[in-house]
């Protein structure tokens, strides 16, 4: 059984052995070329254009600059309004007010925590200039209608796919829909590069764009076009991608299994409900959100705390909403959220990574089980 006060986080990085690491970034020690789109860099950019089926694809330093150039290559006007949602990390927010862009809220749907396609067009006016909607839990999005609203206004669609790695739908890699996909390689993410992230898209256009972006927008020795920043993923980052990837169809098998016995621990609590699967789309296991209805023998925050208090740190993303945050609060509209303020108070992270032990999770369900929820349907 567990010992008492060993902790039991949310997540935990995936690396590979050491010795496997070590053997594979030798080869800096020869060349000295640790950072600027190394021989690394555009191995995993192949890589990883491959396994993620997309035509394009563009490296980044972490998944946050990803976002941010991605919106940044389109050149919308100064605040333009982007139509995105709360429930999600603060980086989503961030990234569209850093280009000095208005967001403009939109409630998300209760069955899986994505955008509420239905309430879109009517945040429409005629300073909006794009969509950003995130496939929150690598949930996927109801791409087909938020496309079609996008070419209806000529918007552009940028998906934040942070939580989506690895993720098919309709047999085609998540990212490569829309105008461009983010996606974030941080330690704490399904698949990590230490820190990391990616753009993806289908016009050539945008890669030689982001290229220069990320690297000041230095188009040659002296000269410089636009305004970039620094943005590089470097070797040591790329070697770990490169590494972790040949293990990420294990780290899959791994997350499935200790999915699937969280599902046949939890699954007939009454009071617990999860969220819909989409049936067109793969599933990446990178998170197990469960939501804590009204009818569970206590809130949300009580269990979270009972959780806490025996060693399990589960997480409430997301809440706040980032509409909520202090730095955005009083600044845009923050109206008709009803469903992500709902969800905000409801949603409780458990642990999930590949070498979480199946008694682990027997503990954990134990604690909601017995100690909490007397009445099992
Ligand atoms: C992690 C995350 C990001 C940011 O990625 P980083 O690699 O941490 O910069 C953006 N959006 C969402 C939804 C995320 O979860």
């Amino acid at each position: 059984m567990e010992t008492v006060g060993e902790k039991i986080f949310v997540t935990r990085s995936s690396m590979p052995s050491y010795e496997e690491y070590v053997e594979a970034i030798k080869p800096l020690w020869d060349t000295h070329w640790l950072t600027n789109m190394g021989k690394y860099h555009e191995e995993l950019e192949k890589k990883l254009r491959n396994y993620l089926d997309v035509s394009e694809l563009s490296l980044m330093v972490n998944g946050h600059m990803a976002l941010e150039m991605a919106i940044q290559t389109f050149d919308f006007a100064e605040g333009s309004e982007v139509i995105t949602t709360p429930f999600t990390f603060v980086s989503t927010t961030h990234a569209i007010v850093r280009n000095h862009l208005k967001p403009v809220f939109c409630d998300v749907k209760l069955n899986d925590g994505t955008i509420d396609e239905k309430k879109i067009e009517d945040l429409i006016t005629e300073n909006t200039v794009a969509i950003v909607p995130v496939h929150v839990y690598g949930n996927v999005c109801n791409i087909e209608k938020i496309q079609e609203i996008a070419e209806k206004y000529n918007l552009k669609v940028i998906y934040d796919a942070a939580h989506a790695f690895g993720i098919k739908y309709k047999g085609n890699g998540i990212g490569s829909y829309g105008d461009a996909s983010i996606f974030s390689f941080h330690a704490t993410k399904v698949f990590n590069t230490i820190e990391g992230g990616a753009v993806t898209f289908s016009n050539h256009k945008i890669y030689e764009k982001l290229y220069n972006l990320k690297n000041f927008g230095i188009r040659g020795e002296e000269l410089v076009t636009e305004v970039g920043a620094n943005a590089k993923m470097n070797e040591f980052s790329a070697i770990m991608g490169l590494c972790n990837l040949k293990h990420f169809e294990t780290e899959l098998d791994e997350r499935k299994t200790r999915y699937e016995a969280y599902m046949r621990e939890l699954s007939f609590i009454k009071g617990i409900r999860f969220f819909d699967k989409n049936e067109s789309a793969t599933s990446n296991f990178a998170y197990f959100p469960i939501i804590i209805d009204d009818d569970f023998r206590v809130s949300r925050d009580e269990l979270y705390t009972l959780l806490r208090e025996n060693g399990v740190y589960a997480r409430k993303y997301f809440y706040p909403l980032t509409s909520e945050q202090v730095c955005f609060k009083n600044k845009y509209k923050n109206v008709h959220l009803d469903v992500a303020k709902m969800l905000a108070k409801k949603v409780l992270l458990l642990p999930l990574y590949a070498d979480l032990e199946m008694q682990q999770i027997e503990m954990i369900a134990s604690i909601i089980r017995e100690r909490i929820c007397m009445s099992i349907e």
